[in-house]
């Protein structure tokens, strides 16, 4: 799942591989996708698109926008962004594929679930992409403590930390897979009940919060996620389906992993508490 390190990284190297590149022909909802979320009727895409040039992407938490003129197209949750070269082959299945006119594509592909939509700017009203866009970033000097702590309110208190940092938008970008390695160096279970937290806790929470997701964008992304040319991300996991049952760096007990709200949980059960 593409979260904010990969957004990130993802963002930069489509302005950067992708900037100048004028659009020949879109396809979209080629391959039947249960799960594949468009914005208004995908096959209208093509003749928004056409003939527009790349200008630069940029992120909102996990989503990768990218500006074409006043047209954009966006791609959310689980999916998969590949720069296809003149040489290279498609892949079979796709759900948005855009040509350009040197011969190269872009490619996106879904796997569990995922949002491709391409719309005129200003006219997509989907609840996430506003809200991700109106948040800061934790990345931002604006995610602050004092802004971290305005997160603690009556209606989180008796919240799960997982439910807390990675439901509802609360931190765009922050999902399931990037918490596991926060709550890690934060030294708490997934489990854990915010209202549970001491003034301590909550600032090593957000110290974690911080450089954890720093160091992953740093690193180019997660190892477990790929890039726009299919490239792993080079910041290694502490905790995820790599490492799973493997020792903890820190005291040697075997990772676990949990099913729990709807999506797997890893942890060490000596070094974080609940
Ligand atoms: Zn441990």
């Amino acid at each position: 799942m593409i979260e904010l390190p990969e957004a990130v990284v993802l963002a930069k190297q489509i302005k950067k591989t992708l900037a100048g590149k004028k659009i020949k022909d879109v396809i979209a909802a080629h391959s039947p996708h249960k799960f594949a979320w468009y914005c208004g009727d995908p096959q209208k895409y093509g003749e928004l698109l056409a003939g527009r040039v790349i200008d630069g992407a940029i992120n909102w938490g996990g989503q990768v926008e990218i500006a074409a003129g006043d047209a954009r197209i966006l791609f959310s949750d689980g999916v998969n962004l590949r720069n296809i070269k003149q040489d290279e082959k498609l892949p079979d299945k796709h759900q948005l594929l855009i040509e350009f006119e040197d011969g190269s594509f872009l490619v996106g592909s879904v796997q569990m679930y995922g949002g491709l939509s391409a719309f005129p700017e200003g006219k997509n009203d989907n609840k996430y992409y506003l809200i991700a866009k109106e948040k800061p970033s934790p990345l931002s000097d604006e995610f602050n403590a004092s802004y971290f702590n305005s997160l603690f309110r009556e209606d989180t208190a008796k919240l799960s930390l997982k439910a807390f940092l990675a439901t509802e938008q609360r931190i765009p970008g922050l999902g399931n897979g990037v918490l596991q390695d926060i709550l890690f160096n934060a030294k708490m279970h997934p489990k854990k009940k915010v209202n549970s937290l001491s003034g301590g806790d909550k600032e090593r929470l957000f110290n974690s919060v911080k450089t954890t997701l720093s160091n992953m964008t740093i690193g180019g992304g997660r190892d477990t996620e790929s890039d726009l040319f299919g490239n792993p991300g080079r910041y290694k996991t502490i905790l995820s389906k790599n490492t799973s049952d493997k020792p903890c760096p820190v005291c040697g007990t075997s990772i676990k992993k949990e099913a729990y709200m709807g999506g797997s949980i890893y942890y060490c059960p000596k070094c974080q508490m609940i």
